[in-house]
């Protein structure tokens, strides 16, 4: 019925023209198949999530205008069945745009609360959540389950946790990454939060972790992405209850361990001074009086 030629799928592979280099690569788009069902569409440095089941299929993250439209010509090409839901990750645009060339009256979008009240507040361009919702939710399908979770404040505003529960992969965008470092200084991230959303993700059952940017894992990378989050920020309290600043932190502080984690010699410094920045302005350790010498 529904399903298509996979084969297909893996010779697509389209380069738009574009103004500039950095354009051209995040143009570089293909869809791969992660689980039965259920495909990664890599757009440049970027990932989301397409599910397909008997009663439509479900678009996670539209990414950009450009990249929605090609994703959607492919499953208007090689699907029998439309696309019903999309769901949003968090509220940031580079992974939220887009949105409306999936807007349709037979298409519901779904995000969490916070995230529809970023969109609302800042003006965002894209297509607006008709669905919402505060903590969890479960999204039945064709006799599967797609359940939304939200862990807190991480990246962005309202960003879940999307777990597949019938073929045990999870997707998380920006939060948790395999392979790489996190994002430079951390800007528009929540150290804690993050270390507490990834471990309540290793609570949950899957085997399979996909990422809103670089590598597919497995526990074990995802467990040891915790680790890296926790010795940094572990390491960064010490050196400022210590009354180190923030150069000699980023001279100091090695964490060799992880030296294989891509990005890690250019972004050490950065996550060092992103995790610096967040526990002077949250925590305000440098203005306690065992700390600040009063
Ligand atoms: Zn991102």
């Amino acid at each position: 019925m529904l399903r298509f030629v996979f084969a297909a799928f893996l010779s697509i592979c389209v380069l738009p023209t574009m103004s500039s280099e950095a354009l051209a690569q995040e143009a570089d788009y293909r869809l791969e198949e992660v689980k039965p069902d259920l495909y990664r569409f890599v757009a440049g440095s970027y990932r989301s999530m397409v599910w397909v089941t008997d009663d439509g299929i479900v678009v996670l993250d539209t990414l950009n205008t450009e990249a929605a439209k090609w994703l959607k010509t492919e499953l208007d090409e090689h699907f029998d069945v439309p696309v019903r839901y999309v769901v949003y990750s968090h509220s940031h645009y580079d992974h939220a745009y887009g949105g409306q060339v999936f807007a349709d009256p037979s298409v519901t979008f779904i995000a969490h609360d916070l995230t529809r009240s970023n969109f609302e507040m800042s003006k965002a361009d894209t297509h607006f959540p008709e669905l919402t919702f505060s903590e969890d939710f479960a999204l039945n399908l064709g006799g599967e389950t797609l359940s939304l979770r939200y862990h807190g404040p991480n990246n962005g505003f309202g960003s879940v946790s999307m777990l597949f529960e019938d073929q045990d992969v999870i997707f998380v965008v920006d939060w948790a990454i395999v392979g790489r470092m996190p994002w430079t200084n951390l800007e528009g991230y929540n150290i804690e939060g993050m270390i507490r959303s990834t471990k309540a993700i290793l609570e949950l059952e899957w085997d399979t972790f996909v990422g809103g940017h670089a590598e597919i894992g497995e526990r074990a990378d995802v467990e040891r992405y915790l680790a890296y989050l926790e010795a940094l920020y572990g390491a960064v309290r010490d050196g400022m209850l210590d009354g180190k600043d923030l150069e000699t932190l980023q001279a100091e502080i090695r964490l060799d361990e992880f030296s294989d984690f891509k990005q890690y010699d250019a972004w050490l410094a950065d996550n060092i001074g992103g995790v610096y920045r967040q526990i002077a302005d949250q925590s305000y350790i440098l203005k306690r009086p065992e700390v600040a010498g009063e």
